[in-house]
């Protein structure tokens, strides 16, 4: 056998190893300071209570001979595939039932939809990014090329003509930096893609957290996206699924006469066998009235810990995004240090831990992530502290 050699050119992720090492050294060196995490990129919030109802019923369902559930369909059940659609109406996009395929969640299909496409295809990146999208391509051998998320396009690059690629990854709201395109920003995108003849990977894992009705929230909201765009999509984030693991992806008919819509079936038909019964009812509940309230009171409070954080570096005009339509809030380090330079230095001076920018590629360097996926108490002792040493 021939190992596939491709992974030899993967590069080592040392971000949250050496997160993780530098703040247990820390801790061991100093057992009477608390530690206080603002890098986590994991929700702390349980599942609401109608989901968890929702889990046990069709767990009791599972015991009973007329209503227990075998092998599903592979692209999920239908009472979840509808309540999507209604979903993605509510913000005005039309898509046909067997357009949706539930996916145990966003992180696997963004690499699964691979098996689509040639090896020879140019992928293009934003720097910084979640490192998902470059490892899987390294992984199939493929060639990334970057674009450049800089303070001077407020970390939003738009197409560049000189750059010709085949497959573009979009992530809006956008991890790291926690900063949302707009849909003239978007359009500019689609009509790249179309001229182009590239598909576009829209990342929207985060789109929950938008509330300005003018930022889209699904990459279909832009006329012409169909032809070009397959969306990834979470209850991750959105109803704290992390764990539970449950998401969706959208691959259009619209696109390239249904042949990818038919390829993908077939790909899921094949290599997977659907997300457990249980798990999709605990989804369906998310989309109930109660369900809807119940995951919106956890979204706005990770908001409140993001505008908490947002107001203490504004009041020491600390360069900042993010935070008002995302998890993230994206900072310029203080006094031009360096990422690593300020992640020690938060640790030393006041035990508060981030996430160094430069960790998410070359033009994270000089920038810093935090996130609201703290508890309140722990996000406002933070910040009490960062009020004090920013003085
Ligand atoms: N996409 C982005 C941008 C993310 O940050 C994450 C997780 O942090 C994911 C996808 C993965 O989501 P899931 O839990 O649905 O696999």
């Amino acid at each position: 056998m021939k190992i596939n050699t491709n992974y030899q050119n993967i590069a080592d992720s040392y971000l949250f190893s050496t997160v993780a090492k530098k703040v247990s050294e820390f801790a061991s060196n100093n057992p009477d300071k608390k530690i206080i995490k603002l890098g986590i990129g994991d929700v702390t919030l349980p599942l609401c209570k109608e989901v968890v109802k929702a889990l046990k019923n069709a767990s009791e369902e599972m015991g009973v001979k007329e209503s227990f559930h075998g092998y599903g369909p592979e692209q999920g059940y239908e009472f979840l595939k509808s309540k999507l659609q209604k979903y993605y109406g509510g913000h005005g996009v039309k898509l046909e039932n067997d357009e949706i395929f539930i996916s145990d969640g966003a992180k696997s299909d963004l690499g699964n939809i691979l098996d689509l496409f040639a090896v020879d295809n140019t992928v293009l990146v934003p720097d910084p990014v979640y490192p998902v999208y470059v490892d899987t391509n390294i992984m199939a051998g493929r060639k990334v090329v970057y674009i450049d998320a800089n303070a001077d396009n407020n970390f939003l690059p738009l197409p560049d003509k000189s750059i010709k690629a085949d497959i573009i990854y979009i992530c809006s709201p956008n991890n790291p930096t926690g900063a949302v395109y707009n849909k003239e920003q978007l359009s500019a995108w689609v009509d790249y893609a179309k001229e182009n003849r590239s598909v576009i990977l829209f990342d929207a894992a985060y789109e929950c957290f938008i509330t300005d009705k003018d930022l889209p929230r699904s990459i279909y909201e832009i006329e012409g996206a169909k032809s070009c765009a397959i969306e990834f999509c979470s209850f991750s984030k959105m109803a704290g699924f992390t764990g539970t693991r449950c998401g969706w992806t959208v691959v259009p008919k619209e696109l390239e006469n249904g042949l990818l819509n038919k390829m993908w079936l077939r790909r899921q038909t094949t290599k997977f066998n659907g997300v457990p019964y249980i798990v999709q009812r605990g989804a369906e509940a998310v989309f109930s009235e109660v369900g809807q309230k119940e995951i919106q009171e956890n979204l706005n409070y990770y908001k409140e810990n993001a505008k908490i954080i947002s107001d203490v570096l504004k009041k020491h005009n600390i360069w900042h995004i993010g935070g008002q339509h995302s998890p993230y809030i994206w900072l310029k380090c203080p006094n031009n240090m360096k990422s690593w330079e300020f992640f020690d230095y938060l640790l030393e001076n006041i035990q508060v831990v981030g996430t160094p920018g430069s960790g998410f590629g070359r033009n994270g360097e000089g920038y810093f992530r935090l996130t609201s996926f703290g508890s309140r108490e722990n996000t406002k002792e933070a910040v009490e502290r960062m009020d004090k040493l920013f003085q």
